[in-house]
Protein backbone atom coordinates (compact mmCIF):
# COMPACT_ATOMS: atom_id res chain seq x y z
CA UNK A 1 0.00 0.00 0.00
CA UNK A 2 1.44 3.26 -1.08
CA UNK A 3 -0.02 5.36 1.89
CA UNK A 4 2.09 2.87 4.70
CA UNK A 5 4.08 4.66 6.85
CA UNK A 6 7.28 3.27 7.31
CA UNK A 7 7.60 3.94 10.94
CA UNK A 8 5.39 1.99 13.43
CA UNK A 9 2.81 3.75 15.80
CA UNK A 10 3.19 1.94 18.84
CA UNK A 11 0.40 1.21 21.48
CA UNK A 12 2.16 3.27 23.75
CA UNK A 13 5.41 5.40 24.21
CA UNK A 14 6.28 6.93 27.74
CA UNK A 15 6.97 10.09 27.85
CA UNK A 16 10.78 10.44 29.69
CA UNK A 17 12.38 14.01 29.24
CA UNK A 18 15.32 15.79 30.19
CA UNK A 19 14.10 15.92 33.91
CA UNK A 20 13.42 12.54 34.42
CA UNK A 21 17.38 11.50 32.99
CA UNK A 22 18.78 14.37 35.44
CA UNK A 23 16.74 13.11 38.23
CA UNK A 24 18.03 9.51 37.75
CA UNK A 25 21.51 10.40 37.03
CA UNK A 26 21.72 12.70 40.55
CA UNK A 27 20.48 9.43 42.11
CA UNK A 28 23.49 7.37 40.35
CA UNK A 29 26.18 9.94 41.58
CA UNK A 30 24.57 10.18 45.26
CA UNK A 31 25.79 6.21 45.98
CA UNK A 32 22.74 5.82 47.62
CA UNK A 33 20.40 3.04 44.97
CA UNK A 34 18.09 1.56 46.93
CA UNK A 35 14.74 2.94 48.95
CA UNK A 36 16.33 5.92 50.87
CA UNK A 37 15.25 9.85 50.80
CA UNK A 38 14.05 9.92 47.07
CA UNK A 39 11.37 7.26 48.06
CA UNK A 40 10.68 9.23 51.02
CA UNK A 41 10.26 12.46 49.04
CA UNK A 42 7.89 10.13 46.24
CA UNK A 43 5.47 9.34 48.86
CA UNK A 44 5.33 12.57 51.09
CA UNK A 45 4.15 14.28 47.09
CA UNK A 46 2.51 11.74 45.90
CA UNK A 47 0.10 11.66 49.18
CA UNK A 48 0.54 15.30 49.02
CA UNK A 49 -0.93 15.14 44.96
CA UNK A 50 -3.77 13.07 45.39
CA UNK A 51 -4.95 14.32 49.21
CA UNK A 52 -4.22 11.02 50.78
CA UNK A 53 -2.90 11.08 54.61
CA UNK A 54 -0.49 7.99 53.74
CA UNK A 55 1.15 6.96 50.92
CA UNK A 56 3.55 3.67 50.89
CA UNK A 57 6.32 3.04 48.05
CA UNK A 58 6.11 -0.53 46.34
CA UNK A 59 7.52 -2.08 43.22
CA UNK A 60 4.27 -2.63 41.56
CA UNK A 61 0.13 -2.38 41.56
CA UNK A 62 0.38 -5.92 42.61
CA UNK A 63 2.58 -5.28 45.36
CA UNK A 64 0.34 -3.20 46.44
CA UNK A 65 -2.65 -4.97 46.19
CA UNK A 66 -1.13 -8.07 47.97
CA UNK A 67 -0.13 -6.02 50.74
CA UNK A 68 -3.13 -4.50 51.33
CA UNK A 69 -4.93 -8.21 51.50
CA UNK A 70 -2.09 -8.92 53.83
CA UNK A 71 -2.88 -6.02 56.26
CA UNK A 72 -6.52 -6.67 55.96
CA UNK A 73 -5.84 -10.08 57.09
CA UNK A 74 -7.63 -11.42 54.21
CA UNK A 75 -6.82 -15.38 54.89
CA UNK A 76 -7.84 -18.83 53.98
CA UNK A 77 -11.58 -19.34 53.36
CA UNK A 78 -12.38 -16.03 52.85
CA UNK A 79 -13.71 -14.59 49.35
CA UNK A 80 -13.32 -11.57 47.80
CA UNK A 81 -15.17 -9.84 45.01
CA UNK A 82 -13.26 -9.30 41.90
CA UNK A 83 -14.63 -8.08 38.71
CA UNK A 84 -14.00 -10.70 35.76
CA UNK A 85 -12.78 -7.47 33.61
CA UNK A 86 -9.36 -7.35 34.94
CA UNK A 87 -5.72 -7.90 34.45
CA UNK A 88 -4.63 -11.25 35.86
CA UNK A 89 -3.38 -8.95 39.14
CA UNK A 90 -6.47 -8.25 40.76
CA UNK A 91 -7.34 -11.64 40.71
CA UNK A 92 -3.95 -13.58 41.37
CA UNK A 93 -3.27 -11.52 44.64
CA UNK A 94 -6.85 -13.04 46.44
CA UNK A 95 -5.49 -16.53 45.81
CA UNK A 96 -1.88 -15.51 47.34
CA UNK A 97 -3.78 -14.99 50.63
CA UNK A 98 -5.32 -18.41 50.28
CA UNK A 99 -8.72 -16.96 49.51
CA UNK A 100 -11.42 -17.16 46.80
CA UNK A 101 -12.00 -14.63 44.00
CA UNK A 102 -15.38 -14.32 43.63
CA UNK A 103 -15.93 -12.66 40.20
CA UNK A 104 -18.69 -10.47 39.21
CA UNK A 105 -19.71 -9.40 35.66
CA UNK A 106 -19.57 -6.08 34.06
CA UNK A 107 -22.77 -3.43 33.69
CA UNK A 108 -24.56 -3.71 30.39
CA UNK A 109 -23.04 -1.46 27.81
CA UNK A 110 -19.85 -0.98 30.36
CA UNK A 111 -16.48 -2.27 31.29
CA UNK A 112 -17.22 -1.48 35.01
CA UNK A 113 -18.12 -4.04 37.32
CA UNK A 114 -21.92 -4.10 38.18
CA UNK A 115 -23.05 -3.16 41.64
CA UNK A 116 -26.00 -5.13 41.62
CA UNK A 117 -23.93 -8.33 40.86
CA UNK A 118 -21.65 -7.38 43.73
CA UNK A 119 -24.53 -7.46 45.88
CA UNK A 120 -25.84 -10.75 44.69
CA UNK A 121 -22.31 -12.59 45.25
CA UNK A 122 -22.10 -11.15 48.79
CA UNK A 123 -21.85 -14.51 51.29
CA UNK A 124 -21.19 -14.68 55.22
CA UNK A 125 -17.04 -15.46 54.18
CA UNK A 126 -16.71 -12.16 52.14
CA UNK A 127 -14.45 -9.83 53.16
CA UNK A 128 -13.20 -7.42 50.62
CA UNK A 129 -14.36 -5.53 47.38
CA UNK A 130 -11.60 -5.00 44.59
CA UNK A 131 -13.34 -2.16 42.42
CA UNK A 132 -11.22 -1.92 39.06
CA UNK A 133 -11.40 1.23 37.60
CA UNK A 134 -10.96 0.89 34.43
CA UNK A 135 -9.30 2.60 31.71
CA UNK A 136 -9.32 5.74 34.08
CA UNK A 137 -12.59 6.35 35.33
CA UNK A 138 -14.42 5.68 38.93
CA UNK A 139 -16.12 2.70 39.31
CA UNK A 140 -20.24 3.87 40.44
CA UNK A 141 -18.16 4.71 44.24
CA UNK A 142 -21.42 5.46 45.97
CA UNK A 143 -23.05 1.97 45.20
CA UNK A 144 -20.07 0.08 46.18
CA UNK A 145 -19.13 2.34 49.51
CA UNK A 146 -22.70 1.56 50.47
CA UNK A 147 -22.66 -2.06 49.65
CA UNK A 148 -19.61 -2.23 51.66
CA UNK A 149 -21.04 -0.30 54.84
CA UNK A 150 -23.75 -2.21 55.12
CA UNK A 151 -21.93 -5.48 54.96
CA UNK A 152 -19.30 -3.97 56.37
CA UNK A 153 -16.40 -5.43 53.68
CA UNK A 154 -13.24 -3.33 53.04
CA UNK A 155 -12.93 -1.45 49.95
CA UNK A 156 -9.28 -2.20 47.95
CA UNK A 157 -9.32 -0.09 44.95
CA UNK A 158 -7.06 -1.00 41.82
CA UNK A 159 -6.24 2.44 40.35
CA UNK A 160 -3.82 0.80 37.95
CA UNK A 161 -5.48 2.95 35.26
CA UNK A 162 -6.49 6.04 37.45
CA UNK A 163 -3.98 8.70 38.09
CA UNK A 164 -5.48 11.03 37.77
CA UNK A 165 -8.96 10.89 38.61
CA UNK A 166 -11.45 11.61 40.46
CA UNK A 167 -15.43 10.90 41.94
CA UNK A 168 -17.85 13.59 42.36
CA UNK A 169 -15.15 15.75 42.95
CA UNK A 170 -12.79 13.10 45.41
CA UNK A 171 -9.41 12.23 44.14
CA UNK A 172 -9.44 8.35 43.86
CA UNK A 173 -6.75 7.54 46.45
CA UNK A 174 -8.72 9.11 49.08
CA UNK A 175 -12.36 7.34 48.30
CA UNK A 176 -11.67 3.37 49.95
CA UNK A 177 -10.08 1.75 52.37
CA UNK A 178 -6.75 1.42 50.54
CA UNK A 179 -5.75 2.44 47.21
CA UNK A 180 -3.33 0.96 44.68
CA UNK A 181 -1.62 2.16 41.91
CA UNK A 182 0.57 1.13 38.99
CA UNK A 183 3.93 2.77 37.27
CA UNK A 184 4.30 -0.08 35.24
CA UNK A 185 5.91 0.87 32.24
CA UNK A 186 2.46 1.82 30.34
CA UNK A 187 0.66 3.58 32.79
CA UNK A 188 -0.09 7.33 33.18
CA UNK A 189 2.87 7.54 35.13
CA UNK A 190 5.64 5.12 35.05
CA UNK A 191 9.28 4.58 36.97
CA UNK A 192 9.86 1.13 34.90
CA UNK A 193 8.03 -0.80 37.39
CA UNK A 194 6.67 0.57 40.94
CA UNK A 195 3.30 0.81 42.51
CA UNK A 196 2.33 3.19 44.96
CA UNK A 197 -0.57 2.19 48.19
CA UNK A 198 -2.60 5.25 49.71
CA UNK A 199 -4.69 5.06 52.83
CA UNK A 200 -6.20 7.31 55.38
CA UNK A 201 -5.87 4.47 58.08
CA UNK A 202 -2.19 5.37 59.68
CA UNK A 203 -2.25 1.50 61.34
CA UNK A 204 -2.79 0.15 57.91
CA UNK A 205 -0.37 2.18 56.59
CA UNK A 206 2.41 1.13 59.00
CA UNK A 207 1.05 -2.63 58.49
CA UNK A 208 1.88 -2.21 54.67
CA UNK A 209 5.36 -0.78 55.38
CA UNK A 210 6.49 -3.14 57.26
CA UNK A 211 5.89 -5.74 55.52
CA UNK A 212 7.09 -4.14 52.51
CA UNK A 213 10.27 -4.77 53.72
CA UNK A 214 11.06 -7.99 54.92
CA UNK A 215 8.51 -7.52 58.02
CA UNK A 216 11.36 -5.53 59.41
CA UNK A 217 10.63 -2.52 61.84
CA UNK A 218 9.56 0.49 59.68
CA UNK A 219 12.47 2.70 59.86
CA UNK A 220 15.46 0.23 58.94
CA UNK A 221 15.78 1.18 55.38
CA UNK A 222 18.07 4.08 56.74
CA UNK A 223 20.18 1.68 58.73
CA UNK A 224 23.84 1.83 56.58
CA UNK A 225 23.08 5.82 57.12
CA UNK A 226 24.88 7.93 59.94
CA UNK A 227 21.57 8.91 61.86
CA UNK A 228 20.22 5.06 61.11
CA UNK A 229 20.79 2.18 63.99
CA UNK A 230 22.13 -0.73 62.96
CA UNK A 231 19.65 -3.02 64.91
CA UNK A 232 16.32 -4.27 63.63
CA UNK A 233 13.53 -6.07 63.98
CA UNK A 234 11.57 -8.94 62.00
CA UNK A 235 8.07 -8.85 63.26
CA UNK A 236 6.44 -10.62 60.48
CA UNK A 237 6.74 -12.57 57.55
CA UNK A 238 7.61 -9.95 55.11
CA UNK A 239 8.52 -8.96 51.47
CA UNK A 240 10.88 -7.94 49.23
CA UNK A 241 8.11 -5.27 47.48
CA UNK A 242 10.33 -2.31 47.87
CA UNK A 243 10.83 0.89 45.26
CA UNK A 244 14.58 1.82 44.63
CA UNK A 245 15.29 6.01 44.71
CA UNK A 246 16.13 5.39 41.45
CA UNK A 247 12.80 4.40 40.34
CA UNK A 248 11.65 7.02 42.85
CA UNK A 249 13.41 9.74 41.40
CA UNK A 250 12.18 8.81 38.11
CA UNK A 251 8.56 8.99 39.64
CA UNK A 252 8.69 12.44 41.02
CA UNK A 253 9.74 13.73 37.96
CA UNK A 254 6.77 11.95 36.20
CA UNK A 255 4.39 13.39 38.58
CA UNK A 256 5.32 17.05 38.44
CA UNK A 257 3.74 16.49 35.17
CA UNK A 258 1.23 14.57 35.82
CA UNK A 259 -1.61 16.98 35.18
CA UNK A 260 0.20 18.33 31.85
CA UNK A 261 0.08 14.56 30.53
CA UNK A 262 -3.32 13.86 31.62
CA UNK A 263 -5.03 17.30 29.76
CA UNK A 264 -2.50 16.19 26.84
CA UNK A 265 -4.26 12.80 26.68
CA UNK A 266 -7.65 14.13 27.36
CA UNK A 267 -6.91 16.37 24.32
CA UNK A 268 -6.07 12.76 21.87
CA UNK A 269 -9.01 11.32 23.67
CA UNK A 270 -11.43 14.36 22.51
CA UNK A 271 -9.85 14.63 18.70
CA UNK A 272 -10.69 11.08 18.69
CA UNK A 273 -14.44 11.30 19.85
CA UNK A 274 -14.74 14.65 17.32
CA UNK A 275 -13.66 12.81 14.24
CA UNK A 276 -14.42 9.35 14.33
CA UNK A 277 -18.62 10.47 15.82
CA UNK A 278 -19.86 9.89 12.60
CA UNK A 279 -18.66 6.00 12.07
CA UNK A 280 -21.24 3.69 13.35
CA UNK A 281 -18.43 0.75 12.96
CA UNK A 282 -17.10 1.66 16.61
CA UNK A 283 -18.79 3.08 19.02
CA UNK A 284 -16.37 5.02 20.93
CA UNK A 285 -15.27 5.61 24.71
CA UNK A 286 -17.08 8.29 26.69
CA UNK A 287 -17.32 9.88 30.21
CA UNK A 288 -20.02 9.53 32.65
CA UNK A 289 -20.94 12.90 34.39
CA UNK A 290 -19.44 13.18 37.80
CA UNK A 291 -15.79 11.67 36.57
CA UNK A 292 -12.47 12.96 35.87
CA UNK A 293 -11.25 10.22 33.57
CA UNK A 294 -7.67 9.59 34.17
CA UNK A 295 -7.76 8.31 29.99
CA UNK A 296 -5.28 5.84 30.79
CA UNK A 297 -7.03 4.24 28.22
CA UNK A 298 -9.19 4.88 24.92
CA UNK A 299 -11.36 2.02 24.52
CA UNK A 300 -13.34 1.88 21.39
CA UNK A 301 -16.12 -1.05 20.98
CA UNK A 302 -16.20 -2.58 17.16
CA UNK A 303 -19.88 -2.85 16.36
CA UNK A 304 -20.60 -6.61 14.71
CA UNK A 305 -23.89 -4.80 12.89
CA UNK A 306 -21.80 -2.13 10.68
CA UNK A 307 -18.52 -4.19 10.11
CA UNK A 308 -18.00 -7.40 8.25
CA UNK A 309 -14.92 -8.10 10.37
CA UNK A 310 -13.84 -9.27 13.78
CA UNK A 311 -12.17 -6.80 16.01
CA UNK A 312 -8.92 -9.06 16.31
CA UNK A 313 -8.99 -8.78 12.39
CA UNK A 314 -9.41 -4.63 13.17
CA UNK A 315 -6.15 -5.11 15.02
CA UNK A 316 -4.81 -6.54 12.26
CA UNK A 317 -5.67 -4.71 9.38
CA UNK A 318 -4.28 -1.73 11.51
CA UNK A 319 -1.49 -3.57 12.34
CA UNK A 320 -0.80 -3.65 8.84
CA UNK A 321 -1.22 0.02 8.57
CA UNK A 322 1.77 0.66 11.27
CA UNK A 323 -0.19 1.23 13.91
CA UNK A 324 -0.37 -0.87 17.87
CA UNK A 325 -3.39 -1.62 19.19
CA UNK A 326 -4.62 -4.04 22.66
CA UNK A 327 -6.90 -5.46 24.28
CA UNK A 328 -8.10 -4.58 27.71
CA UNK A 329 -9.26 -7.63 28.89
CA UNK A 330 -9.65 -10.92 28.32
CA UNK A 331 -12.49 -11.32 31.31
CA UNK A 332 -10.57 -13.84 34.19
CA UNK A 333 -13.20 -16.39 33.95
CA UNK A 334 -12.05 -17.24 30.61
CA UNK A 335 -8.58 -18.32 31.54
CA UNK A 336 -7.33 -21.89 32.54
CA UNK A 337 -6.64 -20.64 35.87
CA UNK A 338 -10.40 -19.57 36.60
CA UNK A 339 -11.43 -23.05 34.91
CA UNK A 340 -9.84 -25.37 36.11
CA UNK A 341 -9.33 -24.52 39.15
CA UNK A 342 -11.22 -22.57 40.52
CA UNK A 343 -14.88 -23.94 38.47
CA UNK A 344 -16.35 -21.16 36.56
CA UNK A 345 -17.04 -21.46 32.96
CA UNK A 346 -17.38 -19.90 29.65
CA UNK A 347 -20.80 -17.90 29.33
CA UNK A 348 -21.13 -17.17 32.79
CA UNK A 349 -20.25 -13.33 32.96
CA UNK A 350 -22.07 -12.52 29.19
CA UNK A 351 -21.25 -9.00 29.87
CA UNK A 352 -17.89 -9.26 29.74
CA UNK A 353 -17.52 -11.56 27.51
CA UNK A 354 -19.05 -9.37 25.35
CA UNK A 355 -17.23 -6.15 25.67
CA UNK A 356 -14.47 -8.35 25.64
CA UNK A 357 -15.06 -9.36 21.97
CA UNK A 358 -15.83 -6.00 20.88
CA UNK A 359 -12.93 -3.60 22.76
CA UNK A 360 -10.18 -1.90 20.97
CA UNK A 361 -7.91 -0.11 22.94
CA UNK A 362 -5.93 2.45 20.57
CA UNK A 363 -3.17 4.13 21.13
CA UNK A 364 -3.46 7.07 23.31
CA UNK A 365 -0.38 9.10 25.22
CA UNK A 366 0.70 12.72 25.79
CA UNK A 367 2.80 13.56 23.04
CA UNK A 368 1.21 11.74 20.22
CA UNK A 369 1.58 14.17 17.47
CA UNK A 370 -2.09 15.42 15.38
CA UNK A 371 -0.38 13.60 12.80
CA UNK A 372 -0.19 10.45 14.19
CA UNK A 373 -3.54 10.78 15.39
CA UNK A 374 -4.58 11.37 12.14
CA UNK A 375 -2.93 7.84 11.20
CA UNK A 376 -5.24 6.28 13.86
CA UNK A 377 -8.04 7.79 12.66
CA UNK A 378 -7.75 8.07 8.73
CA UNK A 379 -6.75 4.08 9.51
CA UNK A 380 -10.00 3.35 11.08
CA UNK A 381 -12.23 4.78 8.68
CA UNK A 382 -10.37 3.08 6.13
CA UNK A 383 -11.25 -0.34 7.87
CA UNK A 384 -14.88 1.09 8.09
CA UNK A 385 -14.92 1.90 4.17
CA UNK A 386 -13.40 -1.77 3.37
CA UNK A 387 -15.18 -3.38 5.72
CA UNK A 388 -18.44 -1.83 6.25
CA UNK A 389 -21.73 -4.47 5.94
C1 LIG B 1 -1.22 -2.91 35.11
C2 LIG B 1 -2.32 -3.40 35.98
C3 LIG B 1 -2.06 -3.99 37.23
C4 LIG B 1 -0.70 -4.41 37.68
O1 LIG B 1 0.20 -3.39 37.80
P1 LIG B 1 1.74 -3.75 38.06
O2 LIG B 1 2.31 -2.45 38.55
O3 LIG B 1 2.32 -4.19 36.76
O4 LIG B 1 1.79 -4.81 39.10
C5 LIG B 1 -3.13 -4.28 38.05
N1 LIG B 1 -4.39 -4.05 37.66
C6 LIG B 1 -4.69 -3.51 36.46
C7 LIG B 1 -6.11 -3.25 36.12
C8 LIG B 1 -3.65 -3.20 35.58
O5 LIG B 1 -3.95 -2.70 34.37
Amino acid sequence: MSTLSTTFLPFHRALIEEEEKKAVLEVLDSGWLTSGPRVREFETAFAGYVGASHAVAVNSCTAALHLALAALEITAGDEVIVPTMTFAASGEVVLYRNARPVLVDCLPGSFHMDPDKIAAAITPRTRAIIPVHYAGYPCEMDSILEIARSHQLKIVEDAAHALPASYKGKMVGTIGDVTCFSFYATKTLTTGEGGMITTENGELAERMRILSLHGISSHAWNRYTAQGGWRYEILDAGYKYNLTDLQAALGLAQLAKCDSMRNARARVAEEYSRLLMDQDAFTLASVPPGHQHAWHLYVVEVNPLALRIHRDQVMEELKERGIGSSVHFIPLHLHPLYQKQLGYCTGQFPNAEDRFERALSLPIYPDMTPDELGRVVEALRDIARRFHV
